[in-house]
């Protein structure tokens, strides 16, 4: 008997790390990088910092652990922090940035994402005795919980611009930066030159295991590094974890147009089944979000039938399905399951 290949949609944080990734792993020179001695921890930096055009980064152990640092070494306590309203550090960081960072968050609502520079000009009020002081603007690109959409270059040069002129620093949380990047077909650093600092995550499409880069100039990378001490985060011979990295960075980001080609078949497909509705304009990267309101089924209950089919995906609200690809998923496994859902459909 052969193992039921499961056909896993949740998340790309599911992949797996490669041969050649296992292979660096096992010949990676190592060394104690709280000591800042580890060799395949700082080859990897630099080579993060020179792909982000920025001086220096840092690595660290997840994508939550770079925001929370970040947010640390931007913004001082009782600090007002501007983003968006459905944004992962909003909704899914365990509000760290009030119970850690002592910040307070100033959502602005938008429809994909991006947020309207008039918006964000009039929630920097001027100076008053009652109010905190506004210092930090953070973005997400691309922007998870509106499906993966892209925000331009142009429109992170708007917002930021207002930021800058009102003395805020910019941070971009760019978890799946690669992932813009790709798709509209332009270099990382027409994401990252208007923003003063940012994160990407090695563990979600690039398919490492563990860590995310924080990157910036060097006042901010040292007063990171200080900081993910303090959290916890200083590791030893991290260049295990840098190592999958290297490979990662040198060799999978193309390969993340075939998770947007496999994304776009998928949410075509679905989009032609009665019930199921997918905004087709939001579906840019590798994420595809749909309503189920048409059918007799709840959201828990057509993740089951999903199950049933050994087919995994997220349920984020009553009728909110999450599908995201990534490199274990096939033109094959996406055809699967456009017929399975289908068939549970009926
Ligand atoms: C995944 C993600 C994070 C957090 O990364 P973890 O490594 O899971 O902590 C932050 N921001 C965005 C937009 C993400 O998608």
């Amino acid at each position: 008997m052969f193992a039921k290949e499961i056909i896993d949609l949740r998340s790309d944080t599911v992949t797996k790390p490669t041969e050649e990734m296992l292979e660096a792993i096992r010949h990676a020179e190592l060394g104690d990088d709280v000591f800042e001695e580890d060799a395949t921890v700082n080859k990897l930096e630099r080579i993060a910092a020179e792909t982000m055009g920025k001086e220096a980064a840092l690595l660290v152990t997840s994508g939550t652990q770079a925001n929370l640092i970040s947010l640390m070494t931007n913004a001082n306590r009782g600090d007002l922090i501007i983003l968006e309203s459905q944004s992962h550090i909003y909704w899914y960081e365990v509000g760290g940035i009030s119970a850690i960072a002592g910040l307070l968050p100033w959502p602005l609502k938008s429809l994909t994402g991006s947020l309207d520079p008039e918006e964000v000009e009039a929630a920097i009020r001027p100076q008053n005795i009652h109010f905190p002081k506004p210092s930090l603007l953070c973005l997400e690109n691309t922007h998870n919980r509106h499906g993966g959409t892209i925000i331009t270059p142009n429109q992170i040069k708007a917002v930021s611009a207002v930021a800058h002129k009102n003395n805020l620093k910019v941070y971009l949380d760019g978890a799946r930066i690669f992932n813009a990047a790709v798709a509209l077909n332009v270099n990382l650093k027409e994401f990252t030159k208007h923003v003063d600092n940012l994160m990407f995550c090695l563990s979600k499409g690039l398919c490492c295991p563990v860590g995310s880069l924080l990157v910036g100039n060097q006042e901010f990378i040292r007063r990171a590094r200080k900081l993910r001490k303090i959290l916890g985060g200083g590791m030893r011979q991290a260049g295990i974890i840098a190592a999958p990295g290297i490979v990662a960075l040198e060799s999978m980001i193309e390969r993340l147009k075939e998770d947007h080609l496999n994304a776009r078949h998928l949410a075509e497909g679905i989009s032609k089944i009665d019930g199921i509705r997918v905004n087709l304009s939001r579906v840019q990267t590798n994420m595809v979000y749909f309503s189920i309101e048409g059918l007799a089924l709840t959201a828990d209950q057509f993740i089951s039938k999903l199950k049933e089919n050994n087919i995994l995906a997220l349920a984020l609200s009553e009728n909110r399905i999450r599908m995201v690809t990534h490199k274990g998923i096939e033109r094959k496994h996406v055809e699967k399951t456009i017929t399975t859902i289908e068939t549970i459909s009926h």
